[in-house]
């Protein structure tokens, strides 16, 4: 998807939602752009969300409106503060802030139990005593009309006298619903008398045990909308046949505004589950460590592992707004990381494989410091300064003893450059009683520091090293996709696609002494290696860094497959 495709001749983005919310602003439609996100609260929230995050809360500040924050709170059963608590925190780091106080359905409930009584009293509601499986039995299915619950032509009074007693908690769950009458025949499957109110003894995080029956979705979507005067209730495209129910209950009851509800497809991300019900199943089955493991798509997760939320919503612009199911790459993510680290990120060195290097002749407890470049990208970085001295580590893959010919750094006679210092050459290769390599013998050449010979003679790789009096022990985690197969579940159960090799721990890593110090969160790159970000399990004698995404990127050559599949 080429970025381009969103954006209008000044550069603002476009999309289906933005053109219809231009022209009501400037048919004077709309007054002023109310939006709203409506996250249930019984899970964390994902990638998916941060979508539905960046175009409500972007359309609002884009188009000077405003968004809630509205908790969709009307099933008591699956919901739980610490999911609120959750979601407030990721909506604000994904940097958005939402009008006035977070609101939730329940706020509403009173008066959504008054309507419910109005709709009654005028004819348009009735209280049925079907089972769920008789419901079901007589709602037909897509080809066939449903059939007349026998409880439809209750009175008026009888309705009103059962739906109180619902209220009041007489009858017990399941055992009756409150429907609203519109038309068993329906083309419309949500328009067969579908059900406003169930009951259900539970106690809700926030009213407790005031109310045993709870408003639909539709019921309580719709009417929260037209309270707070959202104009525009952007949705994603499950909700599309829900449209004519939500319009027929803001038609047929008194609410304060004329909301408009809007669809668009949700996200799916290759690689991964996005929904929150297989999300739950990860957790709580022990899958992975938590919502926020760091391989988990949802924001805690994307957090945890060094995902600038910046990323995100670059992430969110680029695949911009549509009404057609297409699965993204996930490479796309990892590419807007990168564009977005490469130019942010402060560079550190790390070795994660160590193998130790002795300078012969450098002097013994000696040592130096040496000064490196924060950012390349970025002269505003600065630079630090790296101590160096006679013994190191270096990466075990940059050595070989017997090299193939295309492998340019260090083997045995060979010089090559360490970044910031000096050039050095292997003399000697020392081996413990396995055969095992533990030791190489080098000597540098003084005249080379800062990394240029004078007499201008090249070397043909840059190596990355850390001091080894001064290193600094840490574990690195190194993450791989969650899931081994692009689309997790495409054939069989998608617990069987979960990669078995997407947890990595390496233990005994040496890093220079500034990474003792990285903040938690604050993602930066290990020199050659990727970028890494400090996991709150570590402390500052012994880090714990997450690998956030390696440097390589696949996008391109991701885009160019795909190009020749849709030519081939
Ligand atoms: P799930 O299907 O993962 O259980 P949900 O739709 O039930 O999610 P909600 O908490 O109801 O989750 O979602 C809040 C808002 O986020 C809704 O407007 C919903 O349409 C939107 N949303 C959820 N998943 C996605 C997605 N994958 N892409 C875009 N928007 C999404
Ligand atoms: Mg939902």
């Amino acid at each position: 998807m080429s970025e381009a495709e969103n954006l209008d001749e000044s550069g603002e983005l476009r999309d289906f939602i933005r053109n219809i919310i231009v022209e009501d602003l400037a048919e004077r439609r709309t007054e002023s752009l109310v939006t709203r996100f409506p996250p249930e609260p019984n899970g964390y929230l994902h990638i998916g969300h941060a979508k539905s995050i960046c175009l409500n809360f972007g359309v609002a500040e884009e188009f000077d409106g405003r968004c809630n924050l509205r908790f969709d709170d009307t099933n008591p059963a699956k919901e739980e503060q610490e999911y609120i608590d959750a979601i407030e925190a990721d909506v604000k780091w994904l940097g958005y802030s939402w009008n006035g106080e977070p609101r939730y359905a329940s706020d509403y409930f009173e008066q959504l139990y008054t309507w419910a009584e109005l709709l009654i009293s005028e004819g348009k509601a009735y209280v049925d005593d079907l089972t769920a499986d008789e419901m079901r039995e007589y709602r037909g299915t897509l080809t066939e009309p449903g059939r007349n619950s026998p409880h439809r032509d209750r009175t008026m009074e009888e309705n009103l006298d059962l739906f109180r007693r619902m209220r009041s908690g007489e009858f017990s769950n399941g055992e009756r619903v409150l429907r609203a009458k519109i038309d068993m025949a329906s083309g419309n499957i949500n328009l067969r008398d579908p059900v406003l109110y169930r009951i259900m003894h539970e106690s809700h995080p926030r009213t407790g045990d005031a109310w045993c029956i709870y408003p639909t979705y539709d019921f309580a979507h719709g009417q929260s909308d037209a309270i707070e005067g959202v104009t525009h209730s952007l949705c994603t495209l499950e909700f599309e046949d829900h449209r004519p129910l939500y319009d027929w209950l803001i038609e047929n009851l008194p609410v304060p505004s004329r909301p408009r509800q809007y669809e668009f497809s949700r996200l799916n991300l290759s690689y991964n589950v996005l929904s929150k019900r297989r999300l739950i199943q990860l957790v709580e089955e022990g899958h992975v460590n938590g919502w926020d493991d760091p391989r988990m798509p949802t924001i805690s997760g994307l957090r945890r592992r060094g995902v600038p939320p910046e990323a995100l919503r670059d992430f969110a612009r680029r695949i911009g707004v549509t009404k057609s199911d297409s699965v993204v790459e996930t490479q796309l993510l990892d590419h807007c990381m990168r564009e977005l680290l490469n130019r942010t990120a402060v560079r550190r060195m790390a070795v994660l494989n160590p193998l130790k290097v002795v300078i012969e002749n450098y002097p013994e407890g000696e040592s130096e410091e040496l000064e490196a470049v924060n950012n390349p990208e970025d002269e505003g970085a600065g630079s630090r300064m790296v101590p160096f001295s006679r013994e190191l580590w270096i990466e075990r893959d940059d050595f070989m003893e017997d090299p193939p010919r295309k492998f340019f750094r260090l083997a045995p006679g060979r010089e090559v450059r360490l970044r910031y210092a000096y050039f050095i050459t292997c003399h000697d290769v020392v081996k413990d009683a396995n055969g095992e390599i533990v030791e190489l013998r080098c000597t540098y050449d003084p005249a080379t520091k800062g990394g240029n010979a004078p007499d201008g003679r090249k070397v043909k790789a840059t190596m990355h090293w850390v001091s080894v009096p001064h290193a600094v022990e840490a574990e690195v985690r190194q993450y791989e996709h969650l899931f081994a197969t692009e689309e997790p579940g495409a054939s069989g159960d998608y617990l069987d696609d979960i990669n078995q090799e997407s947890f990595n721990v390496l233990t005994g890593c040496m890093l220079e002494p500034a990474l003792a110090a990285a903040p938690v969160g604050g993602t930066l790159q290990f020199e050659r290696l990727g970028y890494y970000c400090a996991d709150p399990d570590g402390t500052p004698e012994r880090p714990v860094f997450n690998r956030t995404v390696g440097l390589r990127d696949t996008w391109a050559k991701v885009q160019r497959q795909q190009a020749a599949a849709k030519k081939g």
